[in-house]
């Protein structure tokens, strides 16, 4: 029993309006926020030499290369020999270790036993921007726009190939949050099948609308302008929030304003201001958190031929601040050591 109404009970439980998922929010005994700063992280960065990014030459054939944006495309020709211009400022090449491979005939399900299986057919894809060390929070507002536009390029692009259902857009960084090479670079996935966790994140959008004749993206952007309290950043087209029901401690999310389910649709204004958010976002979690690691990724419709008129895309930048043990890895339920709304105070107030 509390021993009073003011005393805040140690935890909350909220619920996740469009994915149906709860989260456990440690209130009473929360953290303060500049408790989450790194610790002078140690930063195994190679020697540029060494690195396989850097050294552009051991990569498989480019499929794109932009110079500041002036965008070249290639098809896929793993014997072609490319030049590479000397002043290349992002490479998407084929992942030379692919979890999914393009060159796997054929997506008919075998058996063995009791279990099925088919062969992974999909496209994978690495974005390198240039610089060895410089970071998304370093970038400069058009550096993120280029990136952007590489992002939906691609994307577009991949929509094309045979049985591709689901596209996924992520950027990890830092060892913690799963990045192999430190040299910053993002991630493509193309894949015939939809994972569980879109499909969730998708039907429940689709219920939400279904009930209530309203996408419930909408409707908490709606809130979270209103309520001001988990919102960190605004522009005209987007909105950057700590999520209600977020997932990790200092989750954010960058949604637009206008209902939009198909990412690789944006208009190039819109990416203006999505950089713009970005900008905003990456720095103010950089400096709040002194260089967290994070994963930040796409939720966007899947491109697979039917009407997700319902959906709202928007990405999600996830820091790396706990580690997942039995309880998260058991229930999937990550017990966030910060309230959103002292988190949003707290990133908001950074000065970039
Ligand atoms: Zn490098
Ligand atoms: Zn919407």
């Amino acid at each position: 029993m509390l021993k009073n109404k003011e005393e805040k009970f140690p935890s909350e439980l909220r619920f996740a309006l469009i994915s149906g998922d709860w989260v456990v929010i440690a209130t009473g005994r929360a953290r303060k926020p500049d408790s989450f700063k790194q610790e002078q992280r140690i930063i195994e960065t190679i020697p540029k030499k060494d690195c396989f990014f850097c050294n552009i030459e051991t990569q498989l054939p480019p499929i794109l290369i932009s110079r500041k944006g002036k965008m070249e495309e290639y098809p896929y020709d793993y014997e072609k020999k490319i030049k590479i211009p000397k002043d290349w400022t992002i490479i998407v090449v084929p992942n030379k270790y692919p979890a999914f491979s393009r060159y796997s005939e054929g997506l008919d399900i075998r058996k063995r036993g009791l279990h099925s299986y088919m062969n992974a057919y999909g496209v994978a894809e690495v974005v390198i921007t240039r610089h060895h060390t410089k970071q998304i929070s370093q970038f400069k507002l058009e550096e993120i726009k280029e990136l952007l536009d590489v992002y939906q390029d691609r994307y577009v692009e991949l929509m094309k190939e045979p049985h591709i259902n689901y596209i996924s857009v992520f950027h990890n960084h830092g060892k913690e949050a799963g990045a192999s090479i430190s040299h910053p670079h993002s991630q493509i996935i193309a894949a015939p099948v939809i994972d569980p966790k879109v499909k969730r994140s998708l039907s429940g959008a689709k219920d939400y609308f279904d009930h209530n004749k309203k996408c419930g993206h909408c409707e908490m952007n709606e809130s979270d302008r209103k309520s001001k309290e988990r919102l960190v950043f605004e522009n005209e087209e987007f909105l950057v929030v700590c999520p209600f029901a977020s997932k990790t401690a200092f989750e954010m999310s960058i949604t637009p304003k206008q209902h939009l389910p198909y990412f690789e649709r944006i208009t190039d204004d819109q990416k203006r201001h999505l950089a713009e958010a970005f900008f905003v976002a990456m720095r103010k979690l950089d400096k709040g958190l002194a260089d967290p690691p994070y994963n930040f990724y796409l939720q966007t419709a899947p491109c697979d031929g039917r009407n997700h008129d319902y959906y709202h895309w928007h990405w999600i930048i996830s820091p790396k601040t706990g580690t997942w043990a039995g309880f998260e890895m058991s229930t999937g339920i990550e017990i966030s050591t910060i309230e959103p709304e002292k988190a949003a105070e707290y990133i908001k107030k950074q000065t970039i």
